[in-house]
């Protein structure tokens, strides 16, 4: 395994799980010091398989400083930032509420403004520094019921290119991976609102272009990517991780379904 990030400090917010949990591991398997920042319970905070779990409510910006003076404090220096932390809220427009709105901004998009903006005269005095977001497809195009959530991820993209922008003559870079459908608790509950679970599992796989939907651990190599060297001329742009997905023009399902017919035929 090789050592890419030896001697770095990163932090990843909402580390504790889903894809989080997959970029901390990640990141700590290449050679960094991994501080996971999430909500956690009472007492969860310590040490678990090597990365540092401490306590963090992105809306608050109390908890953020305290935060980002403790990882300085333990570690001397921080290298990477991994606003990965998300929530989602499925709503119709007339049932959604000011409150869920400014919950889904405070989360998803003010939350990584603030962590960078605390972290970057950080990175600056050190003279670089990778910040990588997880934005969405739903920036691109969108779930029913998720128009908070979308305007959240578009904000994310928006917010990559001014800081790419603004933080570039400092060395730092700022990217976004978007994610497609991938397999977390985030939205497995989607899937178990169906009672036919495997029906649902084939279709959703029907709708990559690569046949099925992803895992954390890919969400991850492409964190990998953005937060290493290996990417060292790469800044303010937005790199979906979809299986495809955004890139095929859906089809009636019954013109899909004979193309499929047809192309098993032709492979077989
Ligand atoms: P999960 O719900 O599995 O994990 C989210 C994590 O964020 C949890 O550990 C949660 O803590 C933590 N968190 C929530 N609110 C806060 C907060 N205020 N401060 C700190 N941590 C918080 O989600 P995923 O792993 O699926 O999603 C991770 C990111 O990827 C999100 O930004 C999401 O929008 C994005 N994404 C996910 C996709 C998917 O298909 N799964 C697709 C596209 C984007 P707790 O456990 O306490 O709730």
């Amino acid at each position: 395994m090789g050592k890419r990030l030896s001697g770095k400090v990163a932090i990843v917010t909402g580390g504790n799980r889903g894809i989080g949990r997959a970029i901390a591991e990640r990141l700590a398997d290449e050679g960094a010091a991994v501080v996971i920042g999430d909500l956690l319970g009472a007492g969860a905070a310590g040490t678990v398989e090597g990365l540092v779990l401490s306590q963090l409510d992105v809306t608050k910006e109390g908890s953020i400083r305290a935060f980002v003076d403790d990882v300085l404090k333990k570690f001397g220096r921080i290298d990477i930032l991994v606003n990965n932390a998300g929530i989602v809220i499925h709503k119709s427009i007339d049932e959604q509420t000011a409150d869920d709105w400014d919950r889904l901004m405070a989360v998803n998009l003010r939350g990584p403004f603030l962590m960078a903006k605390y972290i970057a005269p950080e990175m600056r005095r050190n003279g670089s520094g990778a910040i990588v977001n997880i934005g969405s497809v739903e920036a691109f195009m969108v779930n029913p019921w998720h128009t908070a959530y979308a305007a959240t991820k578009a904000g994310v993209h928006g917010l990559t290119l001014g800081l790419a922008v603004d933080l570039g003559p400092d060395g730092i870079r700022c990217n976004t991976v978007c994610p497609g459908w991938i397999d977390t608790d985030l939205n497995r509950a989607y899937v178990e609102m169906h009672p036919d679970r495997s029906l649902i599992e084939r279709e959703l796989g029907q709708l990559h272009p690569v046949g099925r939907i992803g895992s954390p651990s890919e969400v991850a190599n492409a964190v990998l990517w953005l937060a290493s060297e290996d990417s060292s001329f790469v800044s303010g742009e937005m790199i979906s991780v979809d299986g495809a997905r955004t890139k095929k023009i859906s089809l009636p399902a019954i013109l899909d379904e004979e193309y499929r017919a047809k192309l098993t035929t032709l492979t077989a």
